[in-house]
């Protein structure tokens, strides 16, 4: 059975960049499924999203979603995909009735059927106590949640979300997480970019790694921290000198990247390592092993990346 979304080999150099926003990106996504993209600012995450809505052009490869080719039937695409942007995308003078009513309007729901979306929208991102209320005059929180009710009015079957949570408090945070796990438990179709680690850690089914415009890794969550399991966390007392560095990557080549702390090891062993470690006379101050974090991952994904 073929993917919800099948992006194959799609590039894209914006005019005058030097280098190309996205390079060479294939990705599938399958229906229920949720999909963390995540990557250091500019990375080429909305650049992506753009081109699957079809609001950014491509310059190569080839996108279907539903069975929809991108070129040739992009409205039907657009019918099927939900764009929740970072940019908050109501009228602020419009209630959030207003809004809602505008927007169900534009995706050209009538009648009882509008009637209906409405209704779920609001009680899916819990919006029943402010519908009078001016949109300018929403929390932070709210006005995020009703970004989202927004992008599900035309119930669409795969939603991009694009930061949801950028800007919130922590309280809002959590609620905003609640209402995209409900939706996902649903069967919702999610790709869901965000900074926030932890965010992806709850709600992901599958992390696409992306930094300069290249997919670094793409696995199931519970793989990718299988992973960064296998690190050894050093804290040191000191820097390493030169010599030190340098005989420790000769070593351990991609597997070492050195950060604020001391350095991180990726090792199925660890005694072995940290014997080699004091061997070049390096001063250990902490030393942890065995505990899976996705931000160890990232750093030496995009370490490993950036090396020339
Ligand atoms: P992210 O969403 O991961 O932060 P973007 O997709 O916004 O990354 O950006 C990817 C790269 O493309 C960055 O180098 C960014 O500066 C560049 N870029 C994004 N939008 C434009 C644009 N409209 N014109 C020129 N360059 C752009």
């Amino acid at each position: 059975m073929p993917s919800l979304v099948e992006i194959s080999h799609v590039s894209k150099v914006y005019p005058g960049a030097s280098a190309p926003a996205l390079d060479d990106v294939s990705l599938c996504v399958e229906p229920g499924e949720v999909l963390g993209l995540v990557g250091p600012n500019g990375a080429g995450k909305s650049t992506l999203l753009g081109i699957l809505l079809g609001l950014i052009p491509r310059d190569s490869g080839s996108v279907q979603i539903a069975g929809h080719d991108l070129d040739r039937e992009r409205s039907a695409l657009r019918r099927v995909c939900g764009l929740a942007p970072q940019e908050l995308g109501f009228y602020p003078s419009l209630t959030v009735t207003e809004n809602l009513a505008f927007y169900a309007g534009v995706a050209g729901l009538g009648g009882e059927l509008r009637r209906q979306r409405m209704q779920f929208a609001i009680e899916a991102v819990h919006l029943q106590g402010y519908l009078g209320l001016r949109s300018a005059r929403l929390s932070g929180g709210l006005k995020r949640r009703l970004n989202l009710a927004l992008s599900l009015l035309h119930a669409p079957r795969i939603l991009l979300l694009d930061e949801p949570t950028v800007g919130v408090d922590t309280q809002s945070r959590r609620c905003i997480l609640q209402v995209i796990r409900d939706l996902c438990s649903q069967g919702q179709t999610v790709i869901y970019t965000s900074h926030y680690l932890d965010e992806l850690e709850q709600i992901c089914d599958r992390l696409a790694v992306i930094d300069q415009g290249r997919i670094l890794r793409e696995g199931r969550l519970a793989d990718l921290l299988g992973e960064a399991d296998q690190t050894l966390r050093i804290g040191l007392r000191r820097p390493p000198r030169d010599a030190q560095r340098s005989a420790l990557v000769n070593q351990f080549g991609a597997d070492l990247v050195f950060d604020a702390q001391g350095l991180q090891l990726r090792t199925r062993q660890p005694l072995e390592a940290l014997d080699s470690l004091r061997a070049q006379g390096l001063e250990l101050r902490t030393i942890q092993y065995g505990e899976g974090r996705l931000e160890d991952l990232l750093l030496r994904l995009s370490t490993a990346a950036a090396a020339p």
